[in-house]
């Protein structure tokens, strides 16, 4: 049984606890995109942690942690999380690596700020981790698959014909110094040893996974509108943040992938550029920033204060329709509680003209939020464990929203910690 874990918009929607939570059934929690550009915030029995590459069932010890052949694989930056979890007192987790994932090269962290650089103003927000760097030289085929580090001519051979590329640009496009063969050579040897007790053959793993009836976790990063496809283009991430691509990421047949669930958030917050209809700004904006989360809404990567906004109903039907959703989870609900009113975003108007149906960036971009405004529920919702126990207010927002999205809400998340679920 292979179940998806996603989020439907900007990212930072509470897939960790999520994940953290269903990894409790599970056997192998797979991450299958993106890299350490991003992060979950945990919170359970060992404390409150920062995963960017972990997986999230990492503190689970049933549970084997494997790095698709999706991922951007930063080597010391995954040896350094493991050492982190295990420091503050968690048992080694289980941590598997395919042999196809590609490596994030020192030099992808290099070109990334180069290019944020070069571009000033016009600069995509980029965290610098290297990922878009690193995906175009996926795609042009000059990048390394783990395999490859341990080589030794061949290796050799390659790393003087991608640093022939890399250093024409360091020279003339970005004015910066030049990358050493033999300097990188060292470095991918220091990264074999490193990686070289956790990596497998992915594909053969998977496919006795499947065939022995495992449960299988797929965990995605950042959210539908992060996605270079079906996101808001060119504001996205370099990777599929789709379910679908868990299919090609982890390396499972695309018909196994049984449950799509995905996290929605009771209201809305960004990191970075690009359209964001429903956003809020001023006093309203630094309220729901504070109170957000789990003690305030800060990026878990970069420490940057969050983008604020209402619940956008448009971005997140269409967030969920491109997942393929078959059931939500939605989360921070408990944050909600300060407020009387609690406006909603319903459509878009665009041009004179109202949008029910998310749109392409251009358009986007033109839009002003359609609001209505549902009472709020004036009370602490943590705690509470069974959903007719919620203030009737607290339930209609959910109902409202429920409508909106055209998928069944099937868990509710009323605070940070692992036992503040309500199951419906
Ligand atoms: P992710 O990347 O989707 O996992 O999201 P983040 O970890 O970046 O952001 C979610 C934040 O909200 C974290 O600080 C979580 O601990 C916290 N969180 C998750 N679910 C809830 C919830 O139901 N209530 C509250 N108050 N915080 C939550």
């Amino acid at each position: 049984m292979v179940k998806a874990v996603v989020g439907a918009c900007w990212g930072d929607e509470g897939k960790g606890k999520i994940t953290d939570m269903l990894a409790a059934d599970a056997d192998i929690v797979v991450r299958f995109q993106g890299g350490a550009n991003a992060g979950h915030t945990i919170v359970n029995d060992y404390g409150k942690f920062a995963l960017h590459l972990l997986p999230s069932g990492s503190f689970n010890p049933n549970v084997t942690n494997m790095i698709g052949n999706g991922v951007a694989l930063d080597i010391p930056q995954l040896i350094k999380e493991l050492d982190e979890v295990v420091a503050k007192g968690v048992p080694r987790p289980n941590i598997v690596v395919s042999e196809r994932a590609q490596v994030l090269m020192p030099y992808h962290k290099l070109f990334d700020q180069y290019e944020e650089e070069r571009l000033s103003d016009r600069q995509f927000g980029s965290t610098k981790s290297g990922i878009a760097p690193f995906f175009s030289d996926k795609f042009s085929k000059i990048g390394f698959q783990v395999w490859e580090l341990f080589g030794e001519e061949e290796l050799k051979e390659k790393i003087n014909n991608v640093l022939e590329v890399k250093n024409l640009m360091l020279e003339h496009i970005y004015h910066k110094p030049l990358l050493d063969a033999d300097e990188l050579y060292k470095t991918c040897k220091e990264y074999a040893a490193m990686i070289e007790p956790y990596v497998i053959d992915s594909v053969q793993f998977m496919h006795n996974a499947v065939k022995e009836g495992k449960t299988i976790l797929l965990e995605g990063q950042l959210g539908s509108l992060k996605d270079p496809d079906f996101g808001i283009y060119p504001m996205t991430t370099s990777s599929s943040t789709l379910a679908g691509y868990g299919a090609i990421g982890a390396g499972v047949p695309p018909y196994e992938i049984k449950e799509i669930i995905t996290v929605v958030k009771a209201y809305s917050s960004a990191v970075g550029a690009g359209a964001f209809v429903s956003e809020i700004f001023g006093e309203e904006a630094d309220e729901l920033r504070r109170r957000g989360g789990d003690g305030g809404e800060y990026g878990a990567t970069t420490g940057r204060p969050r983008r604020m906004g209402w619940f956008d109903c448009v971005a997140s039907r269409y967030g969920c329709r491109v997942q393929g959703t078959t059931a939500v989870a939605f989360t921070v609900l408990d944050v909600l509680g300060y407020l009387d009113e609690i406006p909603v975003c319903i459509g878009y108007e665009v041009d004179g003209e109202i949008l029910c149906d998310f749109p392409t960036t251009g358009k986007l971009e033109k839009a002003k939020p359609v609001l209505k405004v549902l009472p709020g529920w004036k009370s602490d919702i943590r705690g509470i464990k069974k959903y007719e126990d919620l203030p009737e207010n607290c339930r209609n927002y959910i109902e409202f929203i429920e409508k909106e999205l055209e998928v069944p809400i099937k868990i509710v998340s009323n605070g940070p910690a692992r036992s503040d679920i309500i199951m419906r």
